[in-house]
């Protein structure tokens, strides 16, 4: 397969006088999930009505658009489904991974997983009796042992990019008889995720950042089919259900990935996924993770070579790295508002991070040279000390 990225990035809107560097936070529309959505509401919802559900194959579009993301991440078809939000997904797969170890009470996870992970993981200890130890990224194979009941990890960190080893992390907590939950957020349409390779047990990630689904697009989870029989769903809610229209009193889990559905999918939602998947169906995920690595290579030595005061934030090696990029400035929050001011968006994360996504279906060398060219000049004339770019808006 040869990917051509000049025709997936006209697949976007890109507003114009836009660099856009944050699709690892939100991605850009693509053109045909606005006609999708537009069709669906004019030949689906409305005509259709509660029919929708048979006719429209509204009921089992979270399988089928499952099967489009299986292939991205290094899964097999009819092993997974989507749905909720991806922190109801991390809740989900971690619940199920503990009842498979009920003799052991510690979930392990890193200092550089998303808050959101360490919240849910933190209630669910609670409610349990479990209990969650947090190491730095760096340490978390050393602390991979025989009192762990599930390493929780993302593997690519949302702040330095940095990505872990998924096989040999899988392979170490299996030795220890632990169970492994990756999540996928900044994996999945940025970097080449194995899956099945791995051996890893369960993993959950959100589609609208490089997968472009949306804001609220329905997340995945994907456990492995040699445990997908055995996999209590905790949060059992009744589209997980083996007969959903029996209206049983008791829960009985639905066979497979089903039974991870929890509720009435978001379809509107789904809809607008399943059209951001089609540009996926011509690339070839080695070929992304070159061009990405290729973007990032020359970011760095670009920022490196022309803007004062900046540190790099994310592994030097691009292998150990995803497809974003940080660097560290003692007045981030101001320099990126000056950034976006100028059509470059980036953005901040607490407490002094640039970041900077790249993202190969729809960025190119050109986005790397402006983004370079500007930030040099902002940083070299101080132009980002401005009293309204230090103004913290409510999403950062
Ligand atoms: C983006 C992100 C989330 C967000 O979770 P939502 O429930 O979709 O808001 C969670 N975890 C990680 C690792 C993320 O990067």
């Amino acid at each position: 397969m040869s990917t051509d990225f000049t025709t997936t990035r006209r697949a976007f809107y890109l507003p114009d006088g836009v660099t856009y560097l944050d699709g690892n936070s939100l991605g850009p529309m693509p053109l045909a999930a606005r006609q999708r959505v537009a069709d669906m509401m004019a030949d689906e919802w409305s005509q259709m009505l509660i029919t929708g559900w048979n006719k429209a194959g509204w009921y089992v579009q979270p399988r089928l658009v499952g099967d489009r993301i299986a292939r991205l991440i290094g899964a097999g078809a009819g092993q997974v489904v989507m749905g909720d939000t991806l922190s109801i997904k991390v809740f989900q797969a971690v619940s199920a991974a503990r009842v498979l170890r009920p003799d052991r009470r510690v979930i392990l996870s890193d200092s550089g997983n998303f808050p959101s992970d360490l919240y849910v993981a933190q209630g669910l200890a609670k409610a349990v009796g479990a209990e969650l130890r947090v190491v730095a990224p760096e340490d978390v194979e050393a602390a991979i042992n025989d009192d762990l009941a599930v390493l929780m990890i993302t593997e690519v960190d949302y702040r330095t990019g940095r990505r872990h080893d998924m096989k040999a992390l899988t392979a170490t907590a299996h030795q220890h008889g632990a169970l492994t939950v990756w999540d996928l957020a900044h994996s999945a349409g940025a970097v080449d995720v194995d899956l099945l390779g791995a051996d890893a047990d369960f993993a959950v990630g959100c589609t609208y950042k490089y997968l472009n689904g949306g804001p609220g697009a329905p997340a995945f989870i994907w456990t492995n089919p040699r445990l997908a029989e055995q996999a209590e769903p905790i949060l059992q809610g009744w589209m997980g259900h083996a007969a959903p229209f029996a209206f049983d009193m008791e829960y009985r889990p639905a066979p497979g990935i089903e039974r991870m559905r929890v509720g009435t999918p978001p379809v509107i939602a789904m809809t607008a996924l399943d059209a951001a998947l089609d540009v996926w169906d011509g690339v070839d995920m080695a070929e992304l993770r070159a061009r990405s690595i290729e973007l990032t290579e020359a970011f760095i030595a670009g920022v490196e070579a022309n803007c004062p005061d900046v540190t790099l934030n994310s592994p030097r090696d691009p292998s150990l790295r995803g497809s974003q990029v940080s660097f560290r400035h003692p007045h981030a929050y101001a320099v990126m508002q000056a950034l976006i001011a100028q059509g470059v968006v980036g953005d901040f994360r607490a407490p002094d991070v640039l970041r900077f996504g790249f993202a190969p279906l729809y960025n190119d060398p050109s986005d790397v040279a402006r983004a370079v060219d500007i930030l040099g000049k902002i940083l070299r004339s101080g132009s980002w000390d401005r009293p309204d770019f230090h103004q913290k808006a409510a999403v950062t």
